[in-house]
């Protein structure tokens, strides 16, 4: 049996207290594929609404291995003895593709999910209404209406995700390891350009060296590269997570960045932005899947694709055949 459904009294109230237990509850809601899950979420989030925002977005990513799970860890527990309430968010593209995730069932952040100060939602497997993108969003939202002021938002999906997250956070973080070249480490220019601070991780025992030379190499690559925020150098920090080196700087390089925003004006506008793409791409999908269900619909395209493949008509030939059948008025 299910748990029986709260009241969205009893949401808003334990929200705002604070309640790692409704949070969750909250999150599962906002989750749910349920219509009626859905609109007791949608109704809580439009009434806290005026109590998120408040707090430090950051977007970690790397290839997996890189350090991401023990650097979150290790910096969770270093911003909660500095005060802070953090949360911990995955995007992971993979579990909403197949069911299963890259971060399998490892138990990652052991020394932090213990922690009251600290929330942290692994990835649903499956069965999420609206994309990877959306339900962290809903989630971001969510735990700052509980109080956490730092939400880190990590994402494992090895160069599908990158852009997503940039869309989600204020400051987007890249992990690094030292040694290897671009190419080794899967890291493309275009996830180069998202960046707002770089940070080579592992630099410890013999690594120390190696790790100072990567960065001075990711420092030069950077100057050909227009920063992600206008007026900020990207700063390209060395650290270790396993030892707790350098936590400081990374945590300076954060709120210096977001002190640029916040100055600027740059942060209101950098999410303004992000909403309405947001409602556009909401608009878009919604649309398409209308489309598709429209009568007639499914057996035009069908008829499209083959005329396409056997080329008996032009791509823009076939496309008006199917906009014709759906009975729409537009035209390609
Ligand atoms: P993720 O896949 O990016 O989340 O990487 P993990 O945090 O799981 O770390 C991958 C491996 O690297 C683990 O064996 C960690 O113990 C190790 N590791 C992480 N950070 C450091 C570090 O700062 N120094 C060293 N030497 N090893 C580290």
């Amino acid at each position: 049996m299910p748990p029986r459904r709260p009241s969205l009294h009893d949401l808003e109230t334990g929200l705002r207290a604070g309640r790692r237990a409704t949070l969750s509850r909250a999150i599962t809601l906002a989750e749910s594929t349920r219509a009626d899950d859905q609109a007791l979420a949608q109704e809580l989030i439009a009434r806290v609404l005026p109590e998120t925002g408040n707090a430090v977005r950051i977007g970690l990513t790397g290839v997996p291995g890189a350090g991401k799970s023990t650097m979150i860890e290790a910096l969770g527990v270093w911003l909660i003895e500095h005060g802070h309430r953090i949360a911990v968010l995955t995007i992971d593209p993979s579990s909403a593709r197949t069911g299963g995730s890259i971060l399998g069932d490892k138990t990652r952040m052991q020394r932090l999910s213990v922690r009251d100060e600290a929330f942290i939602r692994p990835s649903p497997s499956s069965g999420v209404l609206g994309g990877v993108a959306r339900r962290t969003r809903e989630a971001m939202l969510l735990c700052e209406a509980a109080g956490c002021d730092v939400v880190i938002v990590e994402s494992v999906g090895v160069g599908q995700s990158e852009s997503e997250l940039a869309e989600l956070v204020d400051t987007f973080c890249l992990l690094l390891v030292p040694g290897a070249g671009d190419d080794l480490q899967g890291i493309k220019r275009g996830i180069m350009e998202l960046a707002d601070v770089i940070v080579v991780n592992k630099a410890d025992g013999d690594n120390v060296v190696p790790a100072k030379r990567t960065a001075g190499d990711y420092r030069h690559a950077l100057r050909m590269l227009p920063p992600a925020t206008p007026g900020w150098t990207v700063p390209v920090l060395t650290a270790s997570a396993r030892d707790g080196a350098g936590l400081a700087e990374i945590w300076d390089a954060i709120d210096g960045h977001r002190t640029l925003l916040d100055g600027a004006g740059l942060l209101a506008r950098r999410r303004e932005r992000q909403q309405l793409r947001w409602l556009r791409g909401l608009l878009r999908e919604a649309v398409l899947q209308a489309f598709h269900e429209l009568p007639g619909v499914a057996d035009a395209l069908a008829d499209a694709e083959s005329a396409v493949a056997a080329e008996r008509a032009t791509v823009p030939q076939a496309a008006a055949r199917v906009l014709e059948a759906s009975g729409l008025r537009a035209t390609v």
